[in-house]
Order: structure tokens, then sequence, then C-alpha cells
């Protein structure tokens, strides 16, 4: 591990004007970046650590939910409120990583984790993600576990958050602040980037930018919301495939429906063909098989990871028939 120095702010004001240096990197729970600067993945000269500026709270009101960004995922997924008006969310924080960080981890950090590529997780590879131009080797060796839709050349590695898809199916806004003040808020289906010919680029933070919250939309589809992940093991893994439903129904009809994947695509990965086909639609189970047989529509499978196109037209038909009961 490179040696750093450690900041500890306890006004965010302070934390940004810090993080305007060079090669310097947010710390919050730690639970994804502290094994990086082990492994030599990450080697920031500068940690500047957010424990102490605040930003943790969950706040419900009328217009929706707002998750500061250090808020614990276990507090989250706790959280009365969000498990009756948003139980998407707290079903998809309880399926990530173990007990025991889901008491570390938070909101902000679960987002910006890094992929679980193997490659990427080993500077015995090259990996265009960790060091640009060095070269793929995912795309034509272990690949069972990457990406289906929205890879390129140059990288075919999946997200890794459960709560980045729940997100995704509920239309959030991620609240971002700069040095100086300037705030701005940005669609989750925007803030994740395409891999395309710099996959080392993951998401739309400038430098010394940090997530200061997630607002997220009240909504009868919210209310009527679900999460399945489908893994290898089911104590404590990644999903190969899983999906976030939310729906609303009346008088027997589709009126609203929001699907998403995760698992499959290079980021978050919205299902616009399975909502397209159920929107408007009675709400029957042909409907549902119809519209999951839909799933993934445009998907490139590597050499090892076809069943995911099974996979995910299962796993949708599930969580849609599970969220409709
Ligand atoms: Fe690196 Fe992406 Fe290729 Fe994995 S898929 S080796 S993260 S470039």
């Amino acid at each position: 591990m490179q040696a750093f120095t450690l900041s500890q702010p306890t006004l965010i004001y302070d934390a940004l004007a810090i993080a305007n240096a060079d090669n310097t990197k947010y710390i919050a729970g730690g639970t994804d970046l502290m094994q990086l600067l082990k492994d030599n993945i990450e080697a920031p000269v500068q940690l500047v650590d957010l424990e102490h500026i605040g930003l943790s709270h969950v706040r419900v009101d009328a217009s929706g939910l707002r998750l500061e960004a250090m808020a614990r995922m276990s507090d989250v997924a706790a959280h009365p409120d969000v498990r009756t008006q948003w139980p998407v969310i707290a079903q998809a924080l309880e399926a990530s990583a173990s007990p025991q960080v889901r008491n570390m981890g938070t909101i902000g950090g679960n987002l910006l984790q890094r992929t679980r590529c193997g490659y990427f997780r080993d500077t015995g590879f090259a990996c265009n993600k960790r060091e640009p131009g060095s070269g793929c080797p995912a795309i034509a060796g272990e690949n069972r576990m990457l990406a289906i839709l929205g890879g390129s050349d140059h990288c075919i590695a999946t997200h890794a958050s459960d709560l980045a898809v729940a997100l995704t199916a509920l239309d959030a806004l991620v609240e971002l602040q700069r040095a100086g003040g300037a705030q701005r808020q940005v669609p989750i289906r925007e803030f994740y980037r395409h891999p395309g010919e710099t996959p080392h680029i993951e998401t739309v933070l400038q430098p010394g930018e940090l997530i200061a919250a997630v607002v997220i939309p009240a909504s009868e589809a919210a209310r009527n919301s679900h999460y399945l992940k489908v893994r290898d093991r089911a104590s404590f893994e990644f999903a190969l495939v899983s999906a976030a439903v939310a729906m609303e129904a009346r008088g027997g009809n589709v009126v609203d429906v929001r699907v998403a994947a995760g698992g499959v695509g290079t980021r978050p990965w919205r299902l616009p063909e399975v909502e397209a086909a159920l929107r408007g639609k009675p709400l029957t189970d042909d409907a549902l098989r119809e519209a999951s047989a839909r799933a993934g529509e445009g998907a490139r499978p590597a050499s090892q990871n076809a069943f995911k196109q099974v996979l995910l037209r299962r796993t949708v038909l599930r969580a849609l028939q599970t969220a409709s009961a």
C-alpha cells in the first residue's frame, strides 16, 4: 500500500476544499476502498475522511425520500418508512454484502464501489479500467460474471451495486456538491457512464465533487416495488442477475411500471422494452410473461455468459409476479 496523508474535516465545505488537490480521494465507510488500497489498485496521496461531516440523515416528506450520503446501509434498510414506502430499497440493501459490511458501508460509498471483475482486482493482469490502454483480458478470458449489455471492445465489467439498480427503477436523483458550494442534481440514469473507449471514467463526477445525497420521489409504484437477486450463493455474493420492479395498477390495468436490472449491464440497466410492453395493458400473468420475454433486447453475451439472457427474463418475470401479487 502506498503511504497517504489523512484529513478528517468536520465541515463539508472544508472536505470539498481539501479534495480539490491532485490525487486525493474521499473515504466514507471504507469497505471497498481499503481493499483497493491494500491491493495497490488505488494509490491516492491523500484521503479525506467524511466520517465527521454529518450528512447521515434519512428524511421523508410528502414529496419523497432523501438519503444523505453518509447514512449507513443497515440504518436505511431498517428505516420503517423506507420499508413500507420504498421496499425495493430495503430489499436491495439487505441483499448486499454481509451485515458487518452493511453496518459500515454508506449510501454514497455503495454507489461508487468499483467493479468486481477479477482482472481489475489483480494487478498481475492488464485492465483498461485500472490502466487505460493496457487491454481487456476478460473479453477472451473469464467473463461468466460480466456484462451482456452495454459493453465495448474496451471493457465488459458489470457495476456491482444492488442499491443502484433499485434507485434506477425509482428514477432517483443524485445530488452532487463541489468546492465553492455549487450543487447539481443528476438523474441516476445519467450518473453512470457507458465504458466506451474510456472505461476508467465511470461516472459524471468532476474532480473533487462528492455525492451529498440521493433523492427519491414518492409514488404509488414505489410503494409496490420489489428487488430480486440471483447469485451463486445466498449468504454473501454479487449478482449474477437482479431485477428491481416498481408497479402501479388501477382497475386491473398497469398504469405505471419501472424495471431495472443488475448483473447484466456495464451500469445499472433500465429495461424500457419490458415497461413499454406492460404499460396500459391488463395486469395478467400472460402479460407479465410476454413483457419479461423482451428483457435484454440487444444483448451481446461474451463466451461464458449467454446463460444470463435466459436468467434475466426469468428473474424479471418473478420480480414482476411478486410486485403484482
Ligand atoms: Fe478491466 Fe473491464 Fe476488462 Fe474487466 S472487463 S479486465 S474491468 S477492462
